[in-house]
């Protein structure tokens, strides 16, 4: 058997890990890089590809293989918000190039080769999914071949969420010959999830005192619908108090109905509810217009790079009574977001703007932090463990607290190891 890194390497972005044994190749996962959304320096030759989760830095070039079809397996909701991701992904992409390659068919051509299974047997080897935490549908793949057991990961997370059970360890396969796992946060430990989100409210409040808007920039997918389930229970148990609070996003607003629809994905409690995500105190907008200030704003593009985020970005931050609130620990380099928290400036169109309002990061992250990752080994005993989906920073750090209990590599891209 061999492993060949073909992205997400020492890096966050472009996920692409390929297993290949005498008899069959697949891909385990096959995504984006954040600046890059069409070119692709992957092989394309596999028999499946398994997408751990719907997520586009481990799903977003899967239009390259609108041609070749090869089988995808993954979850449920992670193909129906795969599929919106891409077609919106293509209404972007060709709006800003006339030559961008695919169309809002190619995107709903995956679709039709997509195999909703947690169990796929192919040419002497056999697939299991397990649910892996992080964000709805998200799945670990163990692959059984040649006698060799490979645990991937994805992107995952131990402790439950306010919507997400995190992954059951109990359930894994132990003493994997191969454990393939993410480092995003391998030298990093985080406070207690019911502390950062008693944080969250703080920030919250404290801006709703001063008559501020807080903008908070997120994802279409998980991101936004916990964030707004978490201030609708807050408004309803009497943590926050009445304010105006928004969405705004389209896509995000139809990952809700999924969200509805699939209730079987998150915890007990949530499924007990008739509409979950149906709020009461937190209202959809399409635009930006319609808000009445103050307010509190849920909207895309998480980054800040573009969208209403952006936009209220500019509007809002020269008002020091305003606070924008980051719940992500990564922002890319060029984000106007990172510029604004640490420049307190940002530029957008020539211009540059000061930053007076408030911005704090409050990591409430779906990723295991160092604690949960190294359990993760104390418990599975992996023969080898190779770290990707991470900076080489991060990874270093994790592989200096796992080194005694397991043969440690933190590959290349490009780079192929022999099982
Ligand atoms: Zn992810």
């Amino acid at each position: 058997m061999k492993i060949t890194i073909h992205g997400g390497a020492r890096e966050i972005g472009g996920s692409c890990i390929g297993v290949q044994t005498e008899d069959c190749k697949v891909a385990l996962d096959y995504g984006t890089k954040f600046e890059d959304s069409s070119s692709n320096n992957f092989p394309e030759d596999f028999d499946a590809v398994i997408i751990s989760h719907a997520h586009l830095d481990h799903s977003g070039r899967l239009l390259s293989l609108s041609k070749k079809k090869p089988v995808i397996v993954g979850s449920k909701i992670t193909r129906e918000v795969t599929v919106a991701l891409l077609q919106d992904m293509v209404k972007v992409q060709s709006q800003n190039d006339y030559n961008y390659p695919y169309f809002k068919h190619n995107a709903n051509a995956i679709r039709e080769h997509w195999w909703v299974r947690d169990y796929v047997a192919l040419p002497g080897m056999t697939i299991k999914l397990h649910p892996a935490g992080h964000v709805a549908g998200a799945r670990m793949t163990s692959i059984h071949s040649e006698d060799k057991a490979v645990l991937y990961t994805g992107d995952f997370c131990v402790h439950d969420s306010e919507i997400l059970e995190g992954c059951n360890t109990k359930t894994l396969p132990k003493k994997p010959d191969v454990l393939i796992a993410e480092s995003t946060y391998g030298g990093k430990v985080r406070s207690p999830r019911n502390e950062l989100v008693d944080e969250f409210f703080m920030q919250i409040l404290s801006a709703m005192e001063r008559k501020g808007n807080v903008l908070i920039p997120t994802f279409a997918f998980h991101r936004s619908q916990e964030m707004a389930k978490r201030i609708d229970d807050a408004m309803k148990d009497g943590v926050l108090p009445r304010y105006n609070v928004y969405t705004i996003s389209n896509l995000a607003n139809k990952i809700t109905d999924y969200f509805n629809e699939n209730k079987e994905c998150f915890t007990k409690k949530i499924q007990r509810q008739k509409q979950p995500f149906n709020y009461s105190h937190v209202k959809h907008l399409y635009r930006t217009g319609q808000i009445k200030e103050p307010a509190v704003v849920i909207c895309t593009s998480g980054f800040g790079h573009a969208g209403a985020s952006l936009s209220l970005l500019k509007d809002w931050a020269e008002d020091e009574n305003n606070s924008v609130l980051l719940t992500s620990g990564y922002l890319p380099p060029d984000s106007p977001l990172k510029s604004a928290k640490e420049e307190r400036r940002f530029r957008n169109n020539g211009d540059e703007i000061s930053v007076k309002a408030e911005i704090e990061q409050i990591e409430l992250s779906g990723h295991a932090d160092q604690l949960e990752l190294v359990q993760m080994v104390e418990k599975l005993k992996p023969k080898r463990t190779i770290l990707v989906h991470g900076d080489i920073e991060q990874a270093q750090a994790l592989s200096e607290e796992i080194e005694e209990m397991t043969e440690v590599c933190i590959p290349e891209k490009g780079e192929s190891i022999a099982i």
